[in-house]
């Protein structure tokens, strides 16, 4: 069974033509997937409907096979995290360390496993030395990577990255790159982003979803997408 699997997911923001029109999406275990096209063609709404935050106006998402409801949303947020593109819409707390530890406390998770987690996480995106720092005086590529660890630290099968290399320096995108390449190894993970960057997409990606319009104009493995004239 897959984690994630839409179903014919259609969606229309209120009184909008449909922003996502029939689409069919699967994401496996470990799975690398890049999702491309351009401005306005419905990337980043299929992603809020990956772990709740948007409900299908017709059309299913399955996460193990189970629709999201009411009862299971926790859990759903739990196994899928999503950082949004601007990261300024995911920092809040007054310092990096506690700004990492909302979500694991969301959790319920007591209060040395959420220190553990932060501590790691911290590690994991080279943010010790601003852990007293307030996020919102942060570079944004700072920010990206505290938005990244704040998500990290809840443990999520999948990891979902809008945009992620937005506002990020040619350093910040290498390190971003190889970060982010671990994490399918090292813990199992599933990487769902979207991307403007074509020439990203090969390093960070296998499986591409190419989409135009709110539909799925095209998808298939990396090189045969790519290879296309
Ligand atoms: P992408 O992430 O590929 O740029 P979006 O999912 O943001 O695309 O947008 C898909 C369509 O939905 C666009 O036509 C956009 O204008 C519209 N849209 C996005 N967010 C909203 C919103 N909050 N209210 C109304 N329309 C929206
Ligand atoms: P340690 O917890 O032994 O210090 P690491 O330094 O390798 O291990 O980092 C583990 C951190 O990676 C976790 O605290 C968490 O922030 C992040 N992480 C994300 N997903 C997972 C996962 N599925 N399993 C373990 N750690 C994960």
């Amino acid at each position: 069974m897959h984690i994630i699997e839409t179903r014919n997911l259609t969606y229309a923001y209120p009184n909008r033509p449909p922003a996502l029109n029939g689409v069919n999406f699967i994401a496996g275990r470990k799975a690398r997937i890049a999702v491309i096209g351009a401005n306005g063609a419905g990337k980043s709404t299929l992603f809020k409907h990956l772990n709740g935050i948007l409900k299908p106006t017709s059309g299913e998402v399955l996460i193990h096979g189970e629709p999201i409801t009411k009862a299971n949303l926790r859990e759903v947020r739990k196994m899928i995290g999503i950082v949004f593109q601007n990261p300024d819409d995911q920092v809040f707390s007054p310092t990096v360390e506690q700004d990492i530890a909302f979500g694991p406390a969301n959790l319920g998770l007591d209060e040395e496993t959420v220190h553990h987690r932060v501590e790691s996480a911290m590690r994991l995106l080279a943010l010790d030395d601003l852990r007293t720092r307030p996020p919102h005086h942060l570079s944004g590529g700072e920010k990206k990577r505290v938005a990244i660890a704040g998500i990290l630290a809840m443990e999520p099968q999948v990891l979902v990255l809008d945009e992620p290399t937005a506002g990020l320096d040619p350093q910040g995108v290498t390190d971003l790159i190889g970060f982010v390449n671990t994490l399918p190894e090292r813990f199992g993970m599933t990487v769902i982003f979207s991307t403007h960057h074509l020439d990203l997409v090969p390093e960070l990606a296998d499986y591409v979803y190419v989409m135009d319009r709110g539909a799925v104009a095209a998808q298939g493995p990396v090189p045969a997408i790519f290879s296309q004239p």
